[in-house]
C-alpha cells in the first residue's frame, strides 16, 4: 500500500511520490523566536518529525529544513502591526537579537527533550537577506512586484492562481479589506515583500532604501530555495499558516521560478484549550516546564501530542495527558513482557497463529501510518500485541519478532521505553566491576562500563564517599 497524504492544495488524499526517487525534500515552517514555543507549537513540530520518521521507515532519505523566524513576523500575520520580536524586546527592555538568541536556544533544548530528530539545517531569516533580495529583484524584473518609496509589494493581480491553496478569492479579500489599507498598495490584497522603516531595529540597507526589513512570507520562499532548491516535495505548517503565509509563499516562489513550488502542502490542526487555540496572544499557553511541573515526563507529552491524527484538533487537558501516560505505560510493559517471552520466560510454544498475530500487528500499524499518518489507526497494532502476550499467545520466536517490530515502530513513535530497566542490584554489580577495573588500572574497561551504564540511562558520580549512581 502506498503512503496517502492529505494535500491541502488539492483538498484530497493523494499517493505520495517524491520528485527524485528515494529522496524527500521537506520544509517545515518553524517558530517565531520571540517567546519560548508552547506545547501547541510543538504539536506542529512533532507532526513534522513523525512525518519525517515515517518517510524514513518506508526507506526514503529525508532532507528536512525547519526555519527560525527572527525578524519580519508582524503581530497581525500580515503587513500590519508591530514586529513580534521588537515588541517583545521593548517589553523586556532588551535587544531583539538577544531575545531571538535566547529563545532559539530554548527551542533547541526543547526539541532535544521531546526526542525530535534534528533537521538538516535550521536557517535563520536574518541570515538570508541576500537570498530574499534576489527573489524580490527577480519579481520586480518580471513585473510581478512594484516599489513605492522603499516598500516593495507583490502584485497579486499578476498571479491568477492566488487563492488556490486557501480557497480565498481576490474579490472576497477586497470586499473584506479594512478601510485602513496602506494607500501605497495598488490593490488591497497585495502584500509586502520588503518594508521600509527607519524606526525598525533589525534593518538592512539594500537598493530599495537604507532602512528596510523583509516581509515574513518572502523569508520562507528564500530559505527553502537556499537549502532545498526551487521545488519541494512537502511543505508543512500549522493550519493558521495556510493564509496568508503559505498562499503568499506560493505566489512569490512560483512567479519567480515559473515552476510548481511544493507538491504536497500538509497542515496540522491546532492544539486547543477549552475549545480555542492555544496561543501566546490569548495567554493560555503551557511550556514544557509547566508540563514537567505537573509530574509528566517528555516521553509522555510526546505521546500525548502524536497519538491522534494530526488533521484533527486536539484538546490539551491534564486528563488527556494522564490518559496518554497510562497508555504509554502499557507499551513500555509490552516491551518488558516481549523481552521476557523472547527468552523463553513464560512463553507458550511457537505456533503459526502466534506468528500470524505479529504479522497482523505490523500490518495494522503500517496501514494506519500509510493512511495520511493516522497514528490513532496505527497504535491498535501495538495494543493487539500486548493483548496477545498477556494471553500467552506468543512463543519465544514470535515474541522476538514482535520485539523487533516494536523497536522499528518506535523509530517512528520515539517514545516507548525500549531499554531493559536495570535493577539496582545489577547496577551495583556493574559499579563493583568498574571499581575493580580501575584498581587494576584497566581504564579502558572501566570507561566501557561507565558508558554501558550511561547508555541505559544511569549516570555515575565519583564522590568523597565513593561512587553513587542516579538516573539520567
Ligand atoms: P509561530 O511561532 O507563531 O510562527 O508558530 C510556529 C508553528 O506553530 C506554526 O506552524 C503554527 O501554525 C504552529 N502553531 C501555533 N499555535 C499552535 C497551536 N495551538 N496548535 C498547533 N500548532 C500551532
Ligand atoms: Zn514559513
Amino acid at each position: 500500500m502506498s503512503f496517502l497524504v492529505y494535500n491541502s492544495l488539492s483538498r484530497k488524499k493523494e499517493p505520495f511520490q517524491s520528485l527524485e526517487p528515494g529522496v524527500v525534500r521537506m520544509y517545515n515552517c518553524g517558530p517565531t523566536v520571540y517567546n519560548r514555543p508552547h506545547v501547541g507549537n510543538y504539536r506542529a513540530f512533532l507532526f513534522a518529525d513523525t512525518l519525517r520518521r515515517w518517510l524514513e521507515y518506508t526507506g526514503y532519505r529525508v532532507e528536512q529544513v525547519m526555519n527560525i523566524t527572527d525578524v519580519g513576523h508582524l503581530t497581525d500575520d500580515g503587513d500590519e502591526g508591530e514586529d513580534k520580536l521588537e515588541k517583545q524586546a521593548r517589553r523586556e527592555k532588551l535587544d531583539p537579537w538577544e531575545i531571538s538568541q535566547r529563545v532559539a536556544q530554548q527551542f533547541f533544548s526543547d526539541l532535544k527533550a521531546l526526542g525530535i530528530k534534528p533537521a538538516k539545517v535550521y536557517p535563520k531569516a536574518s541570515d538570508h537577506i541576500p537570498q530574499m533580495v534576489e527573489i524580490i529583484e527577480g519579481l520586480l524584473a518580471k513585473g510581478c512586484a512594484y516599489e513605492v518609496s522603499g516598500n516593495v509589494y507583490f502584485d497579486v493581480s499578476k498571479f491568477p492562481e492566488y487563492g488556490k491553496l486557501s480557497g480565498n478569492r481576490v474579490e472576497e479579500l477586497e470586499a473584506g479589506a479594512r478601510i485602513a489599507v496602506r494607500e501605497d498598495k495598488r490593490n488591497p490584497e497585495d502584500f509586502a515583500l520588503w518594508k521600509s522603516d527607519p524606526a525598525h531595529i533589525m534593518k538592512w540597507a539594500t537598493r530599495f532604501g537604507p532602512h528596510g526589513f523583509p516581509g515574513w512570507h518572502i523569508e520562507c520562499s528564500a530559505m527553502s530555495r537556499a537549502h532545498l532548491g526551487d521545488r519541494l516535495d512537502i511543505h508543512t505548517g500549522g493550519e493558521d499558516n495556510i493564509f496568508p503565509h503559505h498562499e503568499c509563499e506560493i505566489a512569490q516562489t512560483e512567479s519567480f521560478t515559473g515552476q510548481p513550488f511544493a507538491t504536497y502542502w500538509m497542515h496540522s490542526k491546532f492544539l486547543q484549550v477549552d475549545g480555542g487555540k492555544m496561543s501566546k496572544s490569548l495567554g493560555n499557553v503551557y511550556t514544557l516546564d509547566d508540563v514537567a511541573a505537573k509530574g509528566f515526563n517528555m516521553r509522555q507529552l510526546r505521546f500525548a501530542l502524536i497519538r491522534g491524527h494530526y488533521g484533527s484538533p486536539l484538546n490539551f487537558t491534564w486528563d488527556a495527558l494522564k490518559d496518554a501516560a497510562s497508555a504509554l505505560e502499557g507499551l513500555d510493559d509490552l516491551v518488558r513482557r516481549l523481552r521476557r517471552a523472547s527468552k523463553g520466560d513464560g512463553a507458550a510454544a511457537d505456533t503459526d497463529a502466534g506468528a500470524a498475530l505479529v504479522d497482523e500487528a505490523r500490518k495494522t500499524f503500517e496501514d494506519g501510518m500509510n493512511d495520511d499518518l493516522n497514528v490513532s489507526r496505527a497504535l491498535p497494532g501495538l495494543f493487539a500485541l500486548r493483548a496477545a502476550v498477556l494471553e500467552g499467545k506468543l512463543g519465544a520466536h514470535s515474541a522476538a519478532r514482535a520485539l523487533e517490530f516494536v523497536a522499528r515502530a518506535n523509530d517512528v513513535l520515539g517514545c516507548i521505553q525500549l531499554e531493559d530497566e536495570l535493577l539496582p542490584a545489577d547496577i551495583e554489580s556493574l559499579i563493583e566491576r568498574r571499581q575493580a577495573a580501575r584498581k587494576a588500572k584497566d581504564f579502558k574497561e572501566s570507561d566501557r562500563i561507565r558508558d554501558e551504564l550511561l547508555g541505559k540511562g544511569i549516570v555515575l558520580e565519583d564522590t568523597p564517599k565513593g561512587v553513587v549512581w542516579r538516573k539520567k
